[in-house]
């Protein structure tokens, strides 16, 4: 019966009971994760659906599989299945992740996503599955996943990044023909890596629409490489990535100590592009020669071309940099207030235009004029209560601290209580403080899967409420987190 229907009606009937059923006091529930939910396609019996981002899909998946369960089933008969296909919100990419609801009924929340290979015909009949194509939708083209905002014309030039910055055009204009490949920008948190790489691309893309182009975070890397070990596609996961012209690889730090597989399988693709003319673009925290815990021979690579680094602003570029923004924005501020802005926040860009956002926020909530006074107010209690980036390797450490464990207890095996539950509330804090998703925090805590992770915030969860002991520890280790 599924056959004759189009997955537009189908998915409208869904909404339709999924809106009955929530009723009416949950309505604002019901726009905030039903509506931005777009039905891609119908197969057989199972809907693909868009969600906008991995959280959204977790959320989902940890608040309402039951509910999309039946739903979908009673639209689609006992073997109707779902499946999801997730776009990243930020600058990224399409999710390399689809997940099924099982047809037997068993299992819901335990469900990891599976990647889908997909066969891609290509002009000369090769199949190439790609993993930043939704499966089932058939197309070549590598969307080159570049955040369209991040461009050179608005990437700021001042004396801390004129090197990189004019690196990045070199290249741009010529692409593996120049003597900077790879090309290495490198800086601290904030200071424009992402942006400066992202706009590489798109002037890349600007002077050679022929080009493929590909901008991909490490992290998202090592999880489609985890994928695809797990399919046994990890040859196709590199033919892949050897397809592409100018590959783009962002926070490259993000491997280091771990993932020695995936690193082998980028020194791969990155001998094969080299070889091939094709150009590298890398970003780092950290220089070449500071990046510990990759693989020496890949870091060797990384000093073939060259390293640039960004630096922290001068008092003019953060001006500059401002003014910009006010300017892309329409809005208009008094100078003296802008100037009181660039001379307090200099630690980085990033917490340079939070405070922006803040200040216009403010005023425009409180119908206040933008003053030097209330710049003043604001910066403040701003400059006071942006802290340092939560990591998951500071909550391992500080609940390690706490329960007088070695931090590396919680990568190993054992099953002893006191481990078992140091990891769990790890597991549980970075969940709660961190963005990254239970794929990523899992295999930060010896390596397990999304599952486990989801259990272990609902047990951190069932133990507060229950086990006065519990809650103690809980509230304390939270304490600690926000000193
Ligand atoms: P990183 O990747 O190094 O952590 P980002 O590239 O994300 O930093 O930059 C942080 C923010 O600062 C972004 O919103 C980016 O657009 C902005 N930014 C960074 N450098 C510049 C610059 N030179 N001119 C304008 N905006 C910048
Ligand atoms: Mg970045």
């Amino acid at each position: 019966m599924a056959a004759v229907r189009d997955y537009k009606t189908v998915w409208a009937n869904c909404l339709k009971t999924i809106k009955e059923t929530l009723g009416k006091e949950n309505e604002q529930l019901y726009k905030r994760w039903f509506e931005p939910i777009v039905p891609i396609q119908l197969e057989d019996n199972t809907l693909i659906i868009q969600v906008p981002s991995q959280f959204f899909y977790e959320w989902l998946e940890e608040h309402y599989v039951n509910l999309l369960k039946r739903t979908i089933r009673y639209e689609l008969g006992p073997k109707g299945m779902l499946r999801y296909s997730i776009v990243m919100d930020t600058s990224i990419a399409d999710e390399p992740l689809t997940t099924s609801l099982p047809s037997g009924g068993k299992q819901s929340t335990t469900n990891s996503p599976k990647d889908m290979p997909f066969n891609i015909n290509s002009d000369n009949n090769r199949s190439i599955p790609n993993p930043f194509i939704v499966p089932g939708i058939k197309k070549l083209r590598i969307e080159s996943q570049l955040n369209s905002a991040c461009t050179l014309e608005n990437f700021v030039e001042g004396d801390c990044n004129r090197l990189a910055r004019s690196a990045g055009f070199a290249v741009a204009e010529a692409p593996g023909h120049t003597s900077f490949n790879p090309l290495m920008l490198y800086g601290g948190v904030g200071l424009g890596k992402t942006h400066l790489a992202n706009a590489i691309g798109l002037k890349t893309k600007e002077l050679h629409p022929e080009l493929t182009i590909l901008y991909v975070t490490s992290e998202r890397f090592l999880q489609q490489y985890m994928e695809a070990g797990r399919n046994g596609t990890t040859n196709d996961f590199v033919n892949f990535y050897t397809l592409v012209d100018v590959l783009i690889v962002d926070d490259i730090q993000f491997w280091a100590n771990k993932a020695q597989k995936t690193q082998e399988a980028f020194f791969q693709i990155f001998n094969h592009l080299h070889q091939q003319k094709k150009q590298i673009i890398i970003t780092s925290d950290k220089s070449p020669a500071e990046l510990s815990g990759l693989e020496p021979r890949l870091i060797s690579r990384l000093k073939w071309g060259l390293s640039a680094d960004l630096q922290v602003p001068d008092v003019d570029t953060r001006i500059a940099i401002l003014k910009q923004k006010l300017a892309n924005d329409g809005i208009s501020m008094p100078e003296n207030v802008i100037e009181y802005i660039a001379y307090n926040i200099n630690t980085n860009i990033r917490e340079l235009e939070g405070a922006l956002v803040s200040l216009i926020a403010q005023s425009s909530l409180n119908h206040k004029q933008i003053t030097l006074e209330l710049a003043k107010q604001m910066i403040d209690k701003f400059v006071k209560s942006t802290s340092r980036e939560i990591t998951i390797e500071y909550i391992q450490k500080v609940v390690c601290d706490y329960f007088n464990l070695p931090v590396d207890s919680i990568q190993s095996r054992t099953r002893k209580r006191e481990i078992v539950q140091a990891r769990q509330l790890t597991m549980y804090f970075a969940k709660k403080m961190t963005k990254s998703s239970l794929a990523i925090i899992g295999l930060q805590c010896g390596n397990k899967d999304h599952a486990t992770v989801l259990h272990a915030c609902k047990t951190v969860s069932n133990l507060a409420e229950t086990d006065k002991q519990f809650r103690y520890w809980v509230d304390d280790l939270e304490k600690r987190f926000k000193e």
